[in-house]
């Protein structure tokens, strides 16, 4: 332990001397209140130390202590529906312990000590095991079961194993290492929150993280493991769409960290998460929710740990196999924390006053995401999704956090204010937004979905991005100099928009669309084009083809539920060819009238 002594202080930064036997990233404590803090860099015996809490009243002499430990996050059961501060410091516990005003200085312990969990021993004593290999399981709510592994640098032989209700500190195994020695293992492992979580491979995002919503499925899709980005103007609909994801993508587990601005930014999620009720399951969504709040009371210095904290529990989790969905809103917050920083340090400011690494920093954290064979004999398969909310001032994403961001991820969802004045939601922008994971996906869709997939959706984007020229053609001479085949164009670009690509977060059906259920809708709207269109150059007239009743039901079919879907869509596929060869032949039979 190296003890030092405060020279400086400055906000959240404070300099100490002394410190030449601390390293970088220990945790240490910082004056008589013993107030939590990092170090950052160090220069001789000179450490910077970046202090989670509030800083005030604290000043050169006092004391500082290294722990000799790194930032390290504690991971067993009891993560489960427990609000943690940025660094795992549980809310609730705390509250109970020093009232509402956080009082500073106190420790409260991450994985509550007292609570007995039942272990279900997976592993007989004689068997061989190593780092990563499950000991046991735990139910650790109704819908998830925590994995207890074998911590990494564990190998060996197993000694004893209990069966039973213990806390999260109670042996509940014993290695005999090949060195002859004994480790004892309990149900809560730590890790450093700045380092990977190691595993055994990293695969090809090749299938997607399925969420329901058809604009991502069908347009953007974000593959399991993968990294997206999401803008978030105000009142474009960013809540919506994240309690959306985290409620209908196909995750295990959802991490969620908040990193507000403002006080009341934060409480909202606090507030609304809890009453999310979990689609799967009906309960609330929390059973399967870790939160991460910075709240409005912590220093800056904290949300820069958060993201860390976050990413290293959901790591834990895709480690036992599951598949996570880590949602960090807003990666912006994250920014000016690391740039308040910075400026403290005195370092050389980049653009805007960023850091020169906030690109690496940012970096470092979305390679944290991805697909990956676990650690252990029989690795599991577990993905990482990493879903960023970037908040632009203004709403410009020319700014260094937004392109920063946007050089690491793969997706782009653009949520654009102008389409949710115009209530289209969910309003990602079909024309700005991105997925570079298409080509990767398309085997999968093909295989899973239907073979026609990757070319409907296709030839809708080609449809939509038409739509625009010709929108600007119509701008300027009317829609009345548009052949028909262009008008054909608009009519079903905006069938897409408004029967596909719209979609209701509110309505009990159209809240959640099955892949399935998405080729059918994208079938039916395609097919309407590829009839009419043949409809026209046989000399229908295009006002009734554009009002047939059928298109009614196309435009409705959103509202139809799961189980009605084959027997839905075969009776309109039905009715839109008898609809379109009865105006034909009408206007067959008109033309003989003349002739
Ligand atoms: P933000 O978080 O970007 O400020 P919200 O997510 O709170 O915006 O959305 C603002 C409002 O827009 C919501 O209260 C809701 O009425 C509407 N809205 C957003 N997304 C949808 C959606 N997918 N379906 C229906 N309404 C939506």
């Amino acid at each position: 332990m190296s003890q030092g002594k405060i020279v400086k202080v400055s906000g959240p930064l404070v300099v100490a001397s002394g410190m030449e036997s601390a390293d970088m990233f220990d945790v240490v404590r910082v004056g008589d209140l013993g107030l939590i803090g990092e170090i950052i860099e160090m220069r001789g015996d000179m450490a910077s130390i970046q202090v989670y809490e509030e800083t005030a009243g604290i000043g050169p002499g006092a004391p500082v202590v290294s722990t000799g430990a790194q930032l390290s996050v504690e991971l067993g059961p009891g993560l489960i529906e427990t609000m943690y501060d940025g660094i795992q410091r549980p809310l609730e516990a705390m509250r109970e312990k020093a009232g509402a005003n956080i009082t500073r200085g106190i420790s409260v312990p991450s994985l509550n000590r007292e609570k007995k969990w039942e272990f279900v021993p997976a592993v007989k004593p004689g068997d061989l095991v190593e780092a990563g290999d499950i000991i046991g399981t735990v139910q650790e709510t109704v819908v998830v079961q925590q994995k207890i592994m074998v911590p990494y640098g564990v190998a060996g032989t197993v000694e004893s194993i209990e069966n039973g209700s213990f806390t999260v500190e109670d042996v509940v195994c014993r290695v005999k290492k090949d060195d002859g020695t004994v480790a004892s293992l309990t149900m809560m492992q730590k890790w450093p929150v700045r380092k990977g979580r190691p595993y055994k491979e990293k695969l090809v995002p090749e299938m997607p993280l399925i969420t329901g919503q058809r604009v991502i499925d069908t347009l953007f899709p974000i593959a399991k493991g993968g990294v997206a980005a999401i803008p978030g103007p105000f009142g474009s609909g960013k809540t919506v769409t994240q309690h959306q994801l985290a409620k209908w993508a196909d995750a295990d587990i959802v991490v969620y960290i908040g990193c507000g601005e403002r006080g009341n930014e934060m409480t909202d999620v606090l507030m609304e998460f809890p009453e999310l009720k979990d689609p799967r399951s009906g309960e609330s969504l929390m059973k399967r929710t870790v939160l991460i709040a910075n709240t409005s009371d912590m220093p800056v210095a904290a949300r820069e740990a958060s993201i860390y904290t976050g990413i290293t529990i959901a790591e834990y989790f895709r480690d036992m196999g599951y598949s996570v969905a880590l949602m960090a809103d807003s990666t912006s917050r994250w920014a000016e924390a690391l740039r308040e920083m910075s400026g403290r340090l005195e370092e050389m400011p980049g653009e805007e006053g960023y850091p020169a690494y906030l690109g690496s920093r940012l970096a470092q954290f979305y390679e944290r995401a991805g697909r990956t064979i676990s650690l252990g004999k029989e690795g599991r398969m577990g993905a990482l999704s990493a879903i960023g909310a970037v908040s632009p001032p203004g709403g410009d994403i020319s700014e260094p956090v937004s392109q920063a961001t946007l050089r690491i991820v793969k997706v782009f969802w653009c949520l654009d204010s102008s389409l949710a004045y115009k209530r289209h939601f969910p309003a990602i922008n079909w024309l700005q937004s991105y997925s570079l994971y298409v080509d990767r996906l398309t085997k999968w869709y093909e295989d899973h979905v239907s073979g026609d997939f990757p070319k409907l959706r296709q030839e809708a984007i080609m449809l939509l991005q038409e739509e625009a020229e010709l929108d600007e053609i119509v701008q300027l001479v009317g829609v009345d100099a548009l052949s028909y085949e262009d008008r054909m164009k608009l009519e079903v670009s905006k069938s897409i928009r408004e029967d596909y690509l719209h979609q209701n977060s509110f309505h009990e059906v159209d809240t959640y669309t099955s892949l399935n259920k998405q080729f059918k809708m994208l079938k039916l709207i395609l097919g309407y084009y590829e009839l009419a269109k043949e409809a026209v150059t046989k000399g229908a007239p295009f006002g009734k083809l554009t009002s047939l009743p059928v298109r009614e039901a196309i435009g409705r079919f959103k509202y139809i539920e799961e189980d009605r879907i084959e027997a839905a869509y075969e009776e309109t596929m039905g009715r839109l060819r008898s609809e379109i060869a009865d105006l034909i032949s009408e206007e067959a039979e008109n033309d003989d009238e003349r002739i």
